[in-house]
């Protein structure tokens, strides 16, 4: 490939099925991590409904238990919508693999 090509040089993507994002491990990409502190959480569920991944673990009564890490992007929208007063319920710490 040639340097510098502008958009309309560039090749045709492969288009795959759609659907598909169930199948693989988002989390392998972040590179800050959501981390859970019960004894803040007020059990609100902001961080439930406003995940974009559906990563926020609950349990069979309903309250929040923590993430699934396989899905988890590291956005931290979970955090930033938490209402819990600082230090809040949700944390967003470094990655370390
Ligand atoms: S960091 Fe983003 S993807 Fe991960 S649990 Fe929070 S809202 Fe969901
Ligand atoms: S947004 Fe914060 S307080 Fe509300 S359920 Fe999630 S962790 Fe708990």
């Amino acid at each position: 490939m040639k340097k510098n090509m502008g958009w309309k040089e560039l090749m045709h993507g492969d288009a795959v099925q759609a659907g598909t994002a169930k199948e693989f491990k988002t989390g392998d990409w972040r590179s800050e991590k959501p981390v859970f502190h019960p004894e803040k959480c007020i059990n609100c569920l902001f961080c439930w409904v406003n995940c974009p991944d559906c990563a926020v673990l609950l349990d069979e009564n309903k309250k929040v238990v923590g993430f699934d890490y396989n899905l988890c992007k590291g956005c931290g929208i979970c955090a930033h919508e938490c209402p819990v007063k600082e230090p809040k319920a949700i944390t967003m710490e470094a990655e370390r693999r």
